[in-house]
C-alpha cells in the first residue's frame, strides 16, 4: 500500500512572515493526518522558519531545488546539507520551471537528485510533456527519455525514497488540469518504465504524484487512478484552508 504524498510548491511566493502564518493555519487543518505525507515547500529564505513552526506537527519540511556538492565557491546555491541543517526531509528536483528558466537537462537533475539522496534527503523528482510534445504525439518518449536519464544510477534503496511527480507542462499554473483518464494513462506508463528500470517490486512501492492544476474540486476525481499516489500542488497550496482540503481528499 503506498501512503498518499501530498506537496505544496509555494514557489517564489511569501515572505517568511506570511509563509509562517500559513503554516500555522495549516498546522490545526491537517493536524492527527497520519495516513498520509504532508510536505510544504517555502522559499529558502523561509524555511528556517517554516521549519521551526511544524516541528513536532505531522508537517514535513521540502525545499524547492538544491546543487550537488556540499559546500564551496558555488555563489548562490544551497546544498542538500545545508537545507537538512534547517529541517528539511524533502527537496524537489527537476521542476519544469527549472527545467525551462534555468535550462536544467535531464543529466545535471540526475546528478542533483544522486546527491540530495546520498545526503538523506528524499527527493520529488518532476517530469512531463509539454502541450507541444503531447499533440504531436511524442508525450511517451519525453516521459520515457526523463525517467530512464533521471534516474539514471539510482540503486534501490535511493529509487525508495524517490517520488516522481508527473507534472504536464500544459497543465501548471493554466487551471486547465489533466483529465483522471490522462493523469491515470500517465501514471501508469510511468511505474512501467520504473518496472523495466528497476524490477516489478520496487515499481510497485514507487510514489507518483499528480501535478497541474490540482484543486479541492479535482483531487478527489483525479485521485481515483490507482496509479496516482499524491500530489504536488502549486497555486492552491499557498492557502491553507485549500491546501488541506486537497490532502483530505487524498486519504
Ligand atoms: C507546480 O508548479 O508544481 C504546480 C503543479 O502548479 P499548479 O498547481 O499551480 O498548477
Amino acid at each position: 500500500m503506498r501512503k498518499p504524498l501530498i506537496a505544496g510548491n509555494w514557489k517564489m511566493n511569501k515572505r517568511v512572515g506570511e509563509a509562517v502564518e500559513t503554516v500555522k493555519a495549516l498546522v490545526p487543518l491537517v493536524a492527527g493526518i497520519t495516513a498520509a505525507d504532508i510536505v510544504v515547500c517555502p522559499t529558502y529564505t523561509a524555511l528556517h522558519a517554516v521549519g521551526q513552526a511544524v516541528n513536532g506537527t505531522n508537517l514535513q519540511l521540502g525545499a524547492q531545488n538544491c546543487y550537488l556538492k556540499e559546500s564551496g565557491a558555488y555563489t548562490g546555491e544551497i546544498s542538500p546539507q545545508m537545507l537538512r541543517d534547517v529541517g528539511c526531509m524533502w527537496t524537489i528536483i527537476g521542476h519544469s520551471e527549472r527545467r525551462q528558466y534555468f535550462s536544467e537537462a535531464d543529466e545535471l537533475l540526475n546528478e542533483k537528485l544522486k546527491f540530495a539522496l546520498s545526503a538523506g534527503l528524499k527527493v520529488m523528482f518532476c517530469i512531463g510533456e509539454t502541450l507541444q510534445e503531447r499533440q504531436s504525439g511524442k508525450m511517451n518518449d519525453v516521459l520515457e527519455r526523463q525517467v530512464t536519464r533521471g534516474l539514471q544510477g539510482l540503486t534501490v534503496s535511493q529509487l525508495v525514497e524517490t517520488a516522481l511527480a508527473y507534472e504536464p507542462v500544459w497543465a501548471i499554473g493554466t487551471g486547465v488540469n489533466a483529465t483522471p483518464d490522462q493523469a491515470q494513462e500517465a501514471h501508469a506508463f510511468i511505474r512501467g518504465l520504473a518496472r523495466k528500470q528497476f524490477g516489478e517490486s520496487v515499481a510497485a512501492e514507487l510514489r507518483i504524484q499528480y501535478g497541474g492544476s490540482v484543486k479541492p474540486d479535482n483531487a478527489k476525481e483525479l485521485m481515483m487512478g490507482p496509479d496516482l499516489d499524491g500530489f504536488l500542488v502549486g497555486g492552491a497550496s499557498l492557502k491553507a484552508d485549500s491546501f488541506a482540503e486537497i490532502a483530505k481528499a487524498a486519504l
